[in-house]
């Protein structure tokens, strides 16, 4: 059996399970018939949540509050400089709030406690960054049209933005989405995942603390469908941005397809990290396996796929192998873990699936590759696992396995690994390792990404874009641009003076 740091169950006390309502106009509501869902800790095994279950009554409710708020026009009108001062306040309470939230979405996400701590910081700074966007809503003028002529663009917020997102970091891409469309003006109706519902409400109470004004934002509770594919589908909604599988994407294009509403996607990646020999393979192997680990894998930027020369693959994988050892796995809500819990039973499966298939097919596992019982807990956990000698044909290659699964292929020169690091149909980021600058720029120039890290690995900042090419995605969440992503552009032009020839001529 491989050598692993495990961390058995930290005794910590729990909180008492959570009750999540749905936010409508302003007012927490049951759904109409009753019905509510249950979340189970992937970690302890204990019931998190228990959230009401929205259907057709609910979300339509939700939409048109929020077509209500943005027609109203008190909130798009607002100067920016008060809507920046709500989204800095919400900033502030949400920090005041950390504990309460990390709390909450490891034991809904199965992640550790000192990452979650690290994202609700994160989530604060978006808020302010936002905020700070609000102030900067501009178009721009054209006085080179000739001498009577002044053309005039507005950005005007887009209108009700639908917001969907996935269970894997729920407080942060929430904030990657929310505060930028509050910032442009827009309302919106947000559907938080079935698994991790509990801090999009938390959201909405510091929302409402803040002065949000009722209808601005709304939150629907629930599944996938009704709620997202009703969202997806009114008329009343001018947009909706996503974050999910690249499966349920599609599905969303068809569906806003009947309205040809806006779609902003952010979705899944299989994300390549080439290792040139001349790379500083300490540092690689650290970033390798912080970018594999994080979050359990279950990560859209998990650097999943090594690609490296040929020369140094024995040594690095040595290096990789023997830090997988050393990162701490196991209860959640110990502070020294690293790797927590899976989401789902039905995930674990999956993520297994893909190993076993890929050993059937000729790789070779050079560590884990099995599910795990933590002492103490009742949760589903799978071990840090390589999986070397992959070809690009194999499904580990090119499919998204979402879990703290490695697959390392190798090359020989410069043009097989740009080659191999676009041999996928997504185009979320790459990453590449070399002392030598030109072998990082062309890498960084040829590679099909949204995003390209050189000598590092998941850095992210509040101002630089972020978002996919191919079936990664489309538009971009951050920087400017995610401001940009809930604007709509209106052309204005100004006649300054009688100079207009007739179109009808005299006859
Ligand atoms: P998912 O696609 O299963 O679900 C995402 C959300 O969509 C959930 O709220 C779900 O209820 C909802 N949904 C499901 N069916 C729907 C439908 N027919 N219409 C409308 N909404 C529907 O994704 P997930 O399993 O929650 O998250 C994991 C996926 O998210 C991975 O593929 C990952 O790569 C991706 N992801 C991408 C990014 C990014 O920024 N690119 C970030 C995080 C996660």
């Amino acid at each position: 059996m491989t050598k692993m740091t495990v961390i058995g169950a930290s005794g910590a006390e729990l909180p008492e399970a959570f009750t999540g309502r749905h936010l409508i106009n302003g007012d927490w509501q049951d759904s109409a018939d009753g019905a509510t869902f249950d979340r189970v800790s992937p970690s302890h095994g204990v019931t998190v949540s228990t959230s009401a279950k929205g259907g057709k009554a609910e979300t339509e409710a939700a939409i048109a509050a929020a077509r209500a708020a943005f027609d109203d026009g008190a909130w798009r009108e607002s100067p920016g400089k008060d809507r920046a001062a709500l989204l800095n306040k919400v900033a502030d309470l949400i920090d005041r709030e950390r504990e309460r939230i990390a709390v909450l979405e490891v034991l809904e996400s199965g992640k550790p406690i000192a990452q979650a701590r690290g994202e609700i910081e994160g989530a604060a700074d978006l808020w302010r960054y936002a905020a700070s966007l609000a102030r900067m809503v501009h178009g721009e003028s054209h006085n080179n049209l000739g001498p009577d002529m002044l053309g005039v663009v507005l950005k005007e917020p887009i209108g009700v933005a639908g917001i969907i997102t996935p269970w894997n970091f729920p407080f942060l891409i929430v904030s990657q989405k929310l505060p930028f469309a509050l910032a442009a003006g827009c309302t919106a109706v947000i559907k938080p995942s079935e698994m991790t519902p509990s801090t999009t409400v938390i959201l909405g109470e510091l929302l409402i603390e803040a002065g949000i004004p009722a209808g601005v934002v709304n939150i629907v509770l629930g599944y996938g469908d009704p709620v997202g594919a009703l969202i997806s589908t009114d008329p009343r909604v001018d947009m909706v941005s996503f974050t999910g599988s690249t499966a349920v994407g599609k599905k969303i294009v068809e569906s806003a397809a009947g309205t040809l509403k806006k779609v902003s996607l952010e979705l899944g990646g299989k994300n390549p990290q080439v290792i040139f020999p001349d790379a500083d393979l300490d540092a690689a192997a650290d970033a390798i396996v912080f970018g594999v680990y994080f979050n359990m894998g279950e990560c859209c930027n998990s650097g999943s796929r090594i690609i490296v020369h040929q020369d140094v693959a024995d040594g690095l994988l040595a290096k990789v192998t023997s830090l997988s050892e050393k990162v701490p796995f196991g209860d959640p809500m110990d502070e020294r873990t690293q790797v927590g819990a899976i989401i789902s039973d039905a995930h674990q499966q999956k993520i297994d699936s893909y190993v076993q298939e890929a050993k059937r097919a000729g790789a070779k596992v050079l560590m884990g590759g099995e599910a795990l019982n933590v002492e103490g807990l009742d949760g589903r956990f799978y071990g840090p696992t390589v999986v070397a000698d992959v070809t690009p044909d194999m499904a580990i290659a090119k499919e998204e396995v979402f879990g703290p699964v490695l697959s390392v292929l190798t090359f020989s020169d410069e043009d097989e690994a740009i080659a191999l690091a676009n041999n996928a149909a997504y185009g979320l980021s790459a990453g590449v390792w070399s002392r030598d600058i030109h072998t990082c720029l062309n890498f960084s120039r040829k590679v099909q990404a949204g995003t390209v890290w050189t000598n590092t690995w998941m850095d992210g900042f509040a101002e630089m874009p972020f978002g996919g090419v191919k079936e990664s995605g489309q538009g971009r969440e951050l920087g400017r641009y995610g401001l940009e992503e809930y604007l709509e552009v209106k052309t204005i032009q100004l006649r300054v003076a009688r100079g207009r020839a007739n179109w009808v001529r005299d006859s």
